[in-house]
Protein backbone atom coordinates (compact mmCIF):
# COMPACT_ATOMS: atom_id res chain seq x y z
CA UNK A 1 0.00 0.00 0.00
CA UNK A 2 1.28 3.31 -1.06
CA UNK A 3 0.52 5.99 1.52
CA UNK A 4 1.10 9.50 0.61
CA UNK A 5 0.72 12.75 3.07
CA UNK A 6 0.97 15.89 1.67
CA UNK A 7 2.22 18.63 4.11
CA UNK A 8 0.65 22.43 4.17
CA UNK A 9 -2.40 22.05 5.69
CA UNK A 10 -2.48 18.87 6.15
CA UNK A 11 0.49 17.77 8.81
CA UNK A 12 1.83 21.80 9.05
CA UNK A 13 -0.69 24.55 10.05
CA UNK A 14 0.26 27.43 7.59
CA UNK A 15 -2.61 29.55 8.34
CA UNK A 16 -0.81 32.69 9.53
CA UNK A 17 1.68 32.31 6.79
CA UNK A 18 -1.87 32.01 3.70
CA UNK A 19 -2.92 35.29 5.99
CA UNK A 20 -0.33 37.01 5.99
CA UNK A 21 0.50 36.47 1.92
CA UNK A 22 -2.97 37.02 0.75
CA UNK A 23 -4.49 34.89 -2.16
CA UNK A 24 -2.54 33.56 -4.74
CA UNK A 25 -1.71 35.87 -7.85
CA UNK A 26 -1.74 34.81 -11.66
CA UNK A 27 1.84 33.83 -12.40
CA UNK A 28 1.50 34.13 -16.18
CA UNK A 29 -0.48 37.92 -15.77
CA UNK A 30 1.77 39.03 -13.09
CA UNK A 31 5.21 37.35 -12.35
CA UNK A 32 6.63 40.03 -9.91
CA UNK A 33 3.54 40.08 -7.88
CA UNK A 34 3.45 36.32 -7.85
CA UNK A 35 7.48 36.41 -6.82
CA UNK A 36 6.40 38.25 -3.92
CA UNK A 37 3.58 36.81 -2.94
CA UNK A 38 5.82 32.91 -3.22
CA UNK A 39 8.45 34.64 -0.76
CA UNK A 40 5.64 35.73 1.64
CA UNK A 41 3.74 32.44 1.89
CA UNK A 42 7.87 30.80 2.38
CA UNK A 43 8.40 32.99 4.87
CA UNK A 44 8.46 31.54 8.55
CA UNK A 45 7.71 28.47 7.09
CA UNK A 46 10.06 26.88 10.12
CA UNK A 47 7.48 28.26 12.58
CA UNK A 48 4.05 25.98 11.56
CA UNK A 49 2.47 24.48 14.29
CA UNK A 50 2.06 20.65 13.60
CA UNK A 51 -1.90 20.05 13.08
CA UNK A 52 -2.95 17.63 15.58
CA UNK A 53 -3.07 13.77 15.39
CA UNK A 54 -0.91 13.93 12.15
CA UNK A 55 2.10 12.77 13.78
CA UNK A 56 0.67 9.65 15.35
CA UNK A 57 -0.81 9.15 11.70
CA UNK A 58 1.92 9.68 9.68
CA UNK A 59 4.34 7.55 12.30
CA UNK A 60 1.64 4.91 12.32
CA UNK A 61 1.65 4.17 8.07
CA UNK A 62 5.49 4.66 8.07
CA UNK A 63 6.08 0.88 7.72
CA UNK A 64 4.07 1.06 4.62
CA UNK A 65 5.36 2.48 1.29
CA UNK A 66 4.31 5.87 2.92
CA UNK A 67 5.93 8.96 1.32
CA UNK A 68 5.60 13.21 1.53
CA UNK A 69 4.34 14.24 -1.35
CA UNK A 70 4.00 18.45 -1.50
CA UNK A 71 3.67 21.05 -4.26
CA UNK A 72 5.95 23.20 -1.83
CA UNK A 73 9.20 24.37 -4.30
CA UNK A 74 12.47 22.35 -3.58
CA UNK A 75 14.28 25.05 -2.59
CA UNK A 76 12.55 24.62 0.55
CA UNK A 77 13.58 21.14 0.80
CA UNK A 78 16.19 21.58 3.82
CA UNK A 79 13.53 23.91 5.87
CA UNK A 80 10.85 21.27 5.65
CA UNK A 81 13.18 18.39 6.36
CA UNK A 82 14.36 20.65 9.57
CA UNK A 83 10.86 20.73 10.56
CA UNK A 84 9.75 17.17 9.72
CA UNK A 85 12.85 16.57 12.27
CA UNK A 86 12.01 18.94 14.42
CA UNK A 87 8.37 17.82 15.47
CA UNK A 88 9.41 14.30 15.18
CA UNK A 89 8.00 13.14 12.25
CA UNK A 90 9.36 9.89 10.47
CA UNK A 91 12.32 10.48 7.88
CA UNK A 92 10.14 9.44 4.63
CA UNK A 93 10.73 9.73 1.26
CA UNK A 94 9.99 13.58 0.48
CA UNK A 95 9.14 15.13 -2.92
CA UNK A 96 8.81 18.41 -3.59
CA UNK A 97 7.79 20.03 -6.81
CA UNK A 98 10.78 21.88 -8.49
CA UNK A 99 11.25 25.12 -9.11
CA UNK A 100 11.31 24.85 -12.99
CA UNK A 101 7.47 23.17 -12.37
CA UNK A 102 4.35 24.98 -12.96
CA UNK A 103 1.95 22.41 -13.49
CA UNK A 104 -1.09 22.60 -11.01
CA UNK A 105 -0.68 20.90 -7.34
CA UNK A 106 -3.20 18.38 -8.80
CA UNK A 107 -1.42 17.84 -12.01
CA UNK A 108 2.34 17.51 -10.12
CA UNK A 109 1.37 14.77 -7.49
CA UNK A 110 -0.91 12.92 -10.12
CA UNK A 111 2.42 12.34 -11.61
CA UNK A 112 4.57 11.87 -9.07
CA UNK A 113 1.89 8.90 -7.42
CA UNK A 114 1.82 7.17 -10.52
CA UNK A 115 5.96 7.06 -10.58
CA UNK A 116 5.34 5.06 -7.06
CA UNK A 117 3.40 2.67 -7.84
CA UNK A 118 5.53 -0.48 -8.02
CA UNK A 119 2.79 -3.07 -8.36
CA UNK A 120 -0.07 -3.66 -10.26
CA UNK A 121 -3.03 -3.07 -8.31
CA UNK A 122 -1.32 -1.13 -5.26
CA UNK A 123 -3.74 0.17 -3.39
CA UNK A 124 -3.28 3.92 -3.18
CA UNK A 125 -3.83 6.11 -0.15
CA UNK A 126 -4.15 10.23 -0.38
CA UNK A 127 -3.81 12.23 2.48
CA UNK A 128 -4.38 15.68 1.48
CA UNK A 129 -6.00 18.58 2.66
CA UNK A 130 -6.51 19.20 -1.22
CA UNK A 131 -7.14 23.20 -0.90
CA UNK A 132 -8.79 23.58 -4.14
CA UNK A 133 -10.84 20.16 -5.01
CA UNK A 134 -8.75 19.09 -7.82
CA UNK A 135 -6.76 16.47 -6.22
CA UNK A 136 -10.02 14.88 -5.41
CA UNK A 137 -11.07 14.66 -8.71
CA UNK A 138 -7.61 13.08 -9.82
CA UNK A 139 -7.86 10.16 -7.21
CA UNK A 140 -11.72 8.98 -8.10
CA UNK A 141 -10.21 8.97 -11.74
CA UNK A 142 -7.44 7.11 -10.92
CA UNK A 143 -9.40 4.47 -8.38
CA UNK A 144 -6.89 6.55 -5.23
CA UNK A 145 -8.78 6.47 -2.33
CA UNK A 146 -8.45 10.39 -0.65
CA UNK A 147 -8.55 11.24 2.79
CA UNK A 148 -9.24 14.95 3.52
CA UNK A 149 -7.14 16.66 5.98
CA UNK A 150 -7.04 19.80 7.08
CA UNK A 151 -8.26 22.10 10.27
MG1 LIG B 1 -1.95 21.07 1.25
Amino acid sequence: MLVVFDIDMTIANGTRRALAAGPEPDRAKDPARYEAWKNAINAGVEHDMPIPGMLELVTAMADYNAVYLTARGSDLRSQTRDWLKANGFPDLMLFMRAQSDFRSSAKFKEYVIQKLIVAEHESVIVVDDDERGELAKVCKLRGWTMLKAGV
